[in-house]
């Protein structure tokens, strides 16, 4: 094994650990943020984890936030206001599958060993410039797999969301699962149904913004039995198209890649807008019928809010920007009117021309925006005003 390289920190990484160590807290960098270094990612913030209590850091530091307290994390603010999360040594004494009850008092070692995938287990000391290992993270690195830590079998019942972490590691780093891990993840998909919604949301939601392949994402999911349980309506993985998506947004992506996308929104409690959002996506017309600027008003007309969304899973499904798109930009640019309140008139309006109250307003409007989609040149306060009178006139 290669000897493990000593890490740029961020200075105040640096000055978080010495005022432990001075204080006599034995302090060490710890978690993914190790994992991504060890991978040439130097972006995310460094965790630390300390034999100090959570109220010995709390006394410790000027300005903190009780993050997770019941779990040992105090949020220490640095001169920039940036929070690193200072979390004491730890074990979990019970679990139930989904909550755990924690225990502070315990060595390096055992905190390392309650964490999930040996990646994730490793520790670095900040001073001294040391690394732990006793897990063999930087092995499982090099061989790009995710290993559960200890009994995988064991380590998902403690915490069935550790399966869907699996499935997100390895889709993100594009690893491998260590086998006994995957068939003890497989074994057990079922009881995934006891997770909550959010949870799971969580890591679908995660798990599309951070894979490299959304296709993998896909078929561990389908594979190991998690969609069967949470996202039936998932599409089969060969049929996930295979480019990259304009953009990783999770509700326009969770529209591309299910059957009914908004019951699945709905199953994992996602915000009523989202899965309003997504419903609309679903109900489309998916792209105009033709480019020309008539028949792309009225599709805009019809898809209203989402027709961006519609145009990035066109792009998503063939590769490329649909010609149709074009058009479209061109008309909201110009901003040719393709919704009611883009008319020149409002129904206020139409009762000075004599329109009564009530229903026959919202039909004058539909006509009227009718109009103005085929010829945006009526949209003028004065000809809609004539437009509205004489249909009046029609009908009395
Ligand atoms: P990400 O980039 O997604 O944040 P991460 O590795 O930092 O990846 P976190 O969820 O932020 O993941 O958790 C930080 C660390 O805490 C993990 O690296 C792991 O060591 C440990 N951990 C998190 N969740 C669990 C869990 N469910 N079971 C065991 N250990 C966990
Ligand atoms: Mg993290």
């Amino acid at each position: 094994m290669t000897v493990l390289p000593p890490l740029m920190l961020d200075p105040e990484v640096l000055r978080i650990a010495t005022t432990l160590e001075d204080a006599g807290y034995e302090t060490w960098c710890v978690g993914g943020a190790l994992r991504d270094r060890l991978l040439g990612d130097d972006a995310s913030d460094i965790d630390l984890a300390t034999a100090a209590t959570p109220d010995q850091v709390l006394r410790l530091f000027r300005r903190t936030v009780p993050v997770g307290i019941r779990f040992g994390t105090v949020g220490v603010l640095d001169q920039r206001s940036h929070l690193h999360e200072v979390t004491t040594f730890r074990k979990d004494v019970s679990t139930d599958g989904r909550h755990a009850v924690v225990e502070f008092g315990v060595s390096l070692e055992e905190d390392l060993a309650r964490r999930d995938f040996t990646v994730n287990a490793m520790a670095y000391h900040p001073l001294r410039e040391e690394w732990q290992d006793p897990l063999g993270g930087q092995e499982d690195i090099a061989r790009r797999l995710i290993r559960a830590v200890g009994d995988p079998a064991r380590r998902f019942e403690e915490d069935h969301l550790r399966i869907l972490r699996a499935i997100r590691f390895a889709a993100r780093f594009d690893f491998a699962i260590e086998p006994a891990t995957w068939s003890a993840a497989r074994a057990r998909a079922e009881r995934l149904k006891d997770l909550s919604a959010e949870r799971v949301r969580e890591e679908w939601v995660k798990g599309l913004g951070s894979c490299r392949d959304i296709g993998r994402l896909v078929r561990l999911w389908h594979e190991c039995g998690a969609a069967a349980v949470w996202l039936p309506e998932l599409v089969p993985a060969d049929a996930v198209p295979s480019g990259e998506p304009p953009v990783r947004d999770p509700v326009m992506l969770t529209a591309a890649l299910a059957t009914d996308p908004a019951g699945m929104l709905q199953r994992l409690r996602a915000s009523n807008r989202e899965i309003d959002r997504a419903a609309h996506i679903a109900a489309g017309p998916a792209a105009p019928a033709d480019t020309d600027e008539r028949t792309v008003r009225r599709w805009l007309a019809a898809v209203d809010t989402v027709a961006a969304d519609l145009a990035s899973i066109a792009e998503y499904r063939v590769g490329r920007r649909p010609g149709w798109w074009e058009v479209a930009m061109t008309i909201l640019e110009r901003g040719d009117p393709v919704r009611r309140q883009d008319l020149a008139v409002d129904g206020r309006d139409l009762m000075t021309v004599g329109i009564s109250p009530g229903p026959s307003i919202g039909k004058v409007i539909d006509s009227l925006l009718d109009q103005v989609l085929d010829d945006p040149r009526l949209n003028s306060r004065e000809r809609l005003l004539g437009l509205a009178a004489a249909w009046n006139d029609e009908r009395h």
